[in-house]
Order: C-alpha cells, then structure tokens, then sequence
C-alpha cells in the first residue's frame, strides 16, 4: 500500500536533472517551470520505495486537486521499466512521480538521464526490434 512520509530537503541534483529533462520532453510551454527547478523543496515522499517525491506548495497548502500532468515519460532502471511523471498545481510544480510499468512493488531508483525515453522513443524502439 502507498504511504507518504514527511521529509524536508532540497531536491538533490540527480532529481533536478531529471525534472529539467521531463520538462524539456513534456507538453508545450512546459519550459516556464524551468525556473523553479532551483528552488524546489520536497516535502514528502512516497514510502513504497518509489522514488517519487512530491514537492511544497505554496501557503502550505495540503489539497492536491486540480493536479496537471506536464510531462509523462519513460525510463529504464535495472533493466525494468518505469513509468516517470511530472506533474503541476495552480503553476507549481507538484509531484515527480514514478512507477513500475510491469506493476512489481521492489523498491527502485531515479532514472538516470541516458536511461529516461520518451514514449515515442519507445514505439520506434519496438518498431526496431520487430523488423
Ligand atoms: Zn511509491
């Protein structure tokens, strides 16, 4: 089952890295959170050993609803692949959220960037190997 624990740090530079890359990949205008990246605080994260992290809002605000998907893309982590999403709130960005595409429930890690892919990449891929 999904739990959230509290946490406060700054986002580490491997997250940084991807959140920029997941906003260079995402939907148009996406480039405006760009911006944010420097200044984003995690506040909590997931405890199923996920390695998603949700990021403070402002005003202390608890409600997530009205969440927007910004970016939603893919990556390879041990060779199992995952699903990795960025997503934003009145502007701000929310969560950086990850799952495991074949539904295991290990623990994982971050992407790394040369292992981040988009879901066009993924149907060239499969074009490429089915040839
Ligand atoms: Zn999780």
């Amino acid at each position: 089952m999904k739990g959230l624990e509290a946490i406060r740090r700054a986002v580490t530079r491997e997250e940084a890295a991807v959140i920029e890359w997941l906003l260079r990949h995402g939907e148009q205008g996406s480039d405006r959170f760009f911006v944010q990246i420097e200044t984003l605080k995690i506040a909590s994260r997931c405890t199923c050993g996920c390695p998603t992290v949700y990021f403070e809002l402002e005003d202390n605000q608890t409600s997530r609803k009205g969440e927007r998907l910004v970016s939603d893309q893919l990556g390879t982590v041990d060779g199992e692949d995952v699903g990795v999403m960025l997503f934003e709130l009145n502007g701000r960005l929310s969560p950086l959220e990850l799952y495991s595409c074949a539904g295991a429930d290990k623990p994982f890690n971050l992407p790394k960037l040369e292992d981040l892919y988009t879901f066009e990449d993924a149907s060239k891929r499969q074009a490429s190997r089915s040839n």
